[in-house]
C-alpha cells in the first residue's frame, strides 16, 4: 500500500525528470521511501499529476525529431559512451538501490550488470535497424523495408528490478530512436532518476529521457495520453492486464509483463546437492522478490525427503541482514506491509508442513523475513495458488514426471519454469510441452541473455512481444516498406490496372 504524505524536513524529496533537468512536483502529493533495512522514512517522492505527466510527455514530443533524425553513427556513438559511464558507475547505482529496495549490494551489481547487457546489445543498433531489399521486383522496380521508431514511448516499471527493468525499455526505445517518459515504482524510484543524470552526462540530449513519479494518476494519464505511441509495462498481472487493456483501446502498441508462479520440478535422478543449492539461491535470493523466483518445487518420486532434508539443512546458512552489510546474503522485503503479508502464508494452509519458519531468528528492525520452507503443499492450498513474492518455498510432492507436468501447464502463470534431472530425454520432453516462456534445465533462473528476449505467456504477458533482445527493437519499431522506381523514358506508359508485378 502506498503511504501518501507531507514529507518531513529531514527525509529526501524526490522529484521528476523533465527536459534534462530535475522538476519538482507541484501536487503537493508525495509518497514515502523507506530504508527497508531499518524500517525509516528515507525520501519522499513527488507523485505527478496529469498536467505533470503531460508536461513530461511535450518534452519528449519536443526532442523527437532532432533524436529520430540523428546518424546511427553518433547513435551508436553515445550508447557506446553510456555504457561507459553506466559500467563505472554500476556500484554507486548499485547503492541507490539497495537503500531503497533492500536487495544486498552484491546482487544489485548483479541487477545493473543485466541491465549493462541490454545496453551493450543496443550498442550494435545500426546492424539491428537494417532492413530488406529485394532488387527489380518489377521491371525497374525495387522494393525495400525500413524500421522506424513509434515516436513518444513510456514504461512503467516495478519496485523489485528498480535499474534493471527500465533499462530493459529504455535502452532499445532510444536506441531505436523513440524518445522516452519512464514512470518508476514510487517504492523505490532513485535508481530511476540516477541514470537519468548519467545519461545526460554521457550527451544524451534533453527531453529524449525522462522520468515522472506516481502512483495511478501518472499511469493512467500515460496510458490514455494521445502523444504516447507505445507503452511497456512490469508488474503484477492484475495491474499488467488492465494497463494492457486501456493502452491498446487508445490505440497504443503495448507490451504488459505480469506476476508469476514459477515452478522448479526435480526428478528421482537429480544431483540432490546440485538442486537443493539451486532451489535456495532461487527461492531466497533478493528475498523472493523476483519475477523469476523458484516458489514451488515440485519433487517427483523418492527425490522428495532427502531434497528437503538437504534444503532445511542449507536453510540456517543463510546470512540475512542490511543489504549494505557486505556479509548479507539476503536482505529486508520492500515494505512493512509486504512483509507481514508474506508472513501471513505461514502456518495458514491446513495440511500443509512448516519445515522452517522465517518469523524466528529475524533483525528486530526493517522489514525483515527469513528464508522458509513449507512442505506437503497442494493446488488449491493459499501458498500454491498465490504470487507470494518473498522468501517463501513451497514443496509439492507428486509420484510422476507428468503429474508435475501438468502442474506447471494447467498453472494460470507461465513465466519461468525448471527442471533439475540427468536424463536428457526428460528434459528435452519438458522443453518441447511445458507451457512457460523460459524454461531452465539444471538452471533455476532462466532469465535469457540479452540478446534473446525476456518474456513469459499466459497470465505473465498481455501483448505479443516479449521485452529487449530482438523482440524489443520489434516491439520499438514499425516497419515500412517502399517500392520504389526511378524514371524510365523507356518504360513510362499509363496504366490504370492494378500494379503487377510480372
Ligand atoms: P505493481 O503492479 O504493484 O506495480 C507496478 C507499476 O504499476 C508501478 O509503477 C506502480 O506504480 C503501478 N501501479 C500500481 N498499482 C496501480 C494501479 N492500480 N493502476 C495503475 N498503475 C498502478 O507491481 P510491484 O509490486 O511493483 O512489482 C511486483 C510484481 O511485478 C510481481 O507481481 C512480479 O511478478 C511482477 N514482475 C514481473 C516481471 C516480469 O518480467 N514478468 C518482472 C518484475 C516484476
Amino acid at each position: 500500500m502506498t503511504h501518501t504524505v507531507d514529507a518531513p524536513a529531514a527525509v529526501k524529496p524526490i522529484n521528476h525528470w523533465i527536459s534534462g533537468g530535475p522538476y519538482v512536483g507541484q501536487s503537493g502529493r508525495s509518497g514515502a521511501v523507506f530504508n527497508p533495512a531499518t524500517g525509516e522514512q528515507s525520501g519522499a517522492v513527488d507523485f505527478a499529476t496529469a498536467e505533470e505527466v503531460d508536461r513530461a510527455v511535450q518534452a519528449a514530443k519536443q526532442a523527437l525529431p532532432a533524436w529520430r533524425g540523428m546518424s546511427l553513427a553518433k547513435r551508436a556513438e553515445l550508447f557506446f559512451a553510456i555504457r561507459e559511464l553506466f559500467s563505472a558507475q554500476r556500484e554507486e547505482i548499485a547503492k541507490h538501490l539497495t537503500r531503497e529496495h533492500g536487495k544486498v549490494l552484491s546482487d544489485a551489481v548483479g541487477e545493473v550488470t543485466r541491465g549493462l547487457e541490454v545496453i551493450e546489445f543496443c550498442c550494435g543498433i545500426p546492424h539491428l535497424l537494417k532492413g530488406g531489399m529485394t532488387e527489380q521486383a518489377s521491371g525497374g522496380v525495387d522494393v525495400y523495408s525500413i524500421r522506424q521508431p513509434l515516436g513518444v514511448v513510456a514504461g512503467i516499471t516495478p519496485f523489485n528490478f528498480p535499474a534493471m527493468v527500465p533499462m530493459w525499455m529504455w535502452a532499445p526505445a532510444l536506441a531505436c530512436g523513440n524518445t522516452f517518459v519512464l514512470k518508476p515504482s514510487e517504492k523505490d524510484p532513485s535508481a530511476s532518476l540516477y541514470p537519468a543524470e548519467l545519461l545526460k552526462e554521457a550527451g544524451l540530449p534533453d527531453g529524449v529521457f525522462n522520468v515522472i513519479n506516481g502512483d495511478k494518476v501518472a499511469v493512467d494519464a500515460i496510458i490514455e495520453h494521445p502523444d504516447v505511441a507505445g507503452v511497456s509495462f512490469v508488474g503484477s498481472t492484475p495491474i499488467a492486464k488492465r494497463v494492457y487493456e486501456i493502452a491498446t483501446a487508445n490505440g497504443k502498441r503495448c507490451q504488459a509483463l505480469g506476476g508469476a508462479k514459477n515452478h522448479m520440478i526435480v526428478l528421482p535422478d537429480a544431483d540432490i546437492d546440485m538442486a537443493a543449492d539451486a532451489a535456495v539461491s532461487a527461492a531466497y535470493g533478493s528475498a523472493g522478490e523476483r519475477c523469476m523466483a523458484v516458489s514451488l518445487l515440485v519433487a517427483v518420486g523418492d527425490v522428495a525427503d532427502p531434497l528437503v532434508e538437504a534444503i532445511k539443512q542449507r536453510i540456517p546458512n543463510v546470512k540475512v541482514g542490511d543489504g549494505m552489510d557486505a556479509a548479507s546474503e539476503m536482505g529486508p522485503l520492500i515494505s512493512r506491509e509486504h512483509r507481514d503479508k508474506v508472513a501471513s502464508y505461514i502456518g495458514a494452509d491446513a495440511g500443509a508442513t512448516v519445515v522452517v519458519d522465517g518469523r524466528d531468528g529475524c533483525p528486530d528492525d526493517g522489514f525483515f523475513l527469513a528464508p522458509t520452507l513449507i512442505d506437503d503443499v497442494k493446488p488449491g492450498m493459499k501458498a500454491y495458488e498465490d504470487e507470494i513474492f518473498g522468501p517463501v518455498l513451497s514443496v509439492t510432492r507428486v509420484s510422476t514426471y507428468d503429474e508435475a507436468v501438468k502442474l506447471v501447464n494447467e498453472n494460470p502463470y507461465g513465466n519461468g519454469t525448471a527442471i533439475f534431472t540427468r536424463d536428457g530425454g526428460a528434459a528435452r520432453q519438458f522443453q518441447f510441452e511445458v507451457q512457460a516462456g523460459m524454461v531452465g534445465i539444471n538452471v533455476p533462473i532462466p532469465v535469457p541473455v540479452a540478446y534473446y528476449s525476456f518474456g513469459g505467456w499466459k497470465a505473465s504477458l498481455f501483448g505479443d512481444r516479449h521485452i529487449y533482445g530482438p523482440e524489443g527493437i520489434d516491439f520499438y519499431t514499425r516497419t515500412k516498406v517502399v517500392t520504389s522506381r526511378w524514371p524510365d523514358p523507356a518504360t513510362s506508359k499509363v496504366d490504370l490496372g492494378f500494379p503487377q508485378t510480372r
